[in-house]
């Protein structure tokens, strides 16, 4: 197994990576500065990808395995891999923003689920403590812990704590020259179990979490995954590189929290609880 080993990322390639970041960041905080009733999936993701060109990166997820778009729109009881359509969004539904950016041949990844006002307390919290258990997660990627630190922080925090339904199908990755690299990162595990992580691998965290059962199926288009109970389900992602003290955040969400104060037509997490 020692041909797999995974390659710590040097300066060069992280400092790439967070570039990439960065303008993934800046595509969905644009989202977060124009979503509002009435906007269709499609009009975002062409939004979002005129944002990604026009800082020179390409979307990351546009052909990916034959992805038609540059954002994954995943509404409501979709958890992930939505495809944007041109249905107009409504108040009330839950919106995860998934983006995948590549400059100069390293990727970048993130996620931010938005909620259109008005919706009620049990959907504000389960956003509030889905993006609180990816920054668990983040505490655990320091060098010498485990994948299963990583993993057992989200679980803890979401399932056992919370009685959320933790996705088991799909988990984080490792990033850099390709979109998905090992080791997964699931959200899911046990203390001390898996790889020990080595400073400056980098891995992409993206809790997603159910508010009613852990149980997804895959949509006709082979692309959603949807709750089997149809209750809605949150995604948050960061990409990190492990460090000693714990994973350093390249995919820094503020630019989103600040467009997020401003917007009056979604929810502030971090003010409404
Ligand atoms: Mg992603
Ligand atoms: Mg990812």
């Amino acid at each position: 197994m020692f041909n797999n080993r995974i390659r710590p990322k040097t300066a060069e390639e992280i400092a790439k990576i967070k570039e990439s970041c960065t303008i993934v960041v800046k595509a969905i905080a644009h989202v977060a500065k124009i979503i509002k009733p009435g906007v269709t999936g499609l009009y975002l993701d062409k939004e979002a990808e005129t944002v990604m060109r026009d800082l020179g990166a390409v979307p990351a997820f546009k052909g990916y395995n034959g992805f038609p778009a540059s954002l994954c729109i995943s509404v409501n009881a979709a958890v992930v891999h939505g495809i944007p359509n041109a249905t107009e969004l409504k108040e009330g539904d839950v919106v995860s923003i998934d983006c995948g950016a590549v400059i100069n041949e390293y990727f970048g990844d993130s996620a931010y689920t938005f909620a259109l006002a008005p919706v009620g307390e049990e959907i504000i919290r389960l956003l509030k403590t889905t993006n609180e258990s990816l920054y668990k997660g983040i505490a655990q990627a320091k060098v010498g812990n485990r994948i299963g630190d990583i993993s057992y922080a989200i679980q803890e925090y979401t399932e056992l704590n919370n009685k959320y339904g933790v996705v088991r199908e799909l988990v984080g990755h490792g990033i850099g020259k390709r979109l998905h690299e090992p080791p997964d990162v699931p959200n899911f595990g046990k203390r001390g179990n898996g790889l020990r992580l080595e400073e400056n691998w980098t891995i992409a965290i993206e809790p997603m979490i159910n508010l009613g059962k852990k149980d997804v199926y895959q949509a006709k288009d082979h692309w959603t995954i949807l709750t089997r109970d149809g209750k809605p389900s949150a995604h948050f992602e960061h990409t990190v590189a492990v460090k000693q003290g714990g994973g350093e955040i390249l995919s820094d969400h503020t630019e989103i929290e600040n467009e997020i104060k401003n917007n009056g037509n979604i929810m502030n997490i971090s003010e409404n609880i």
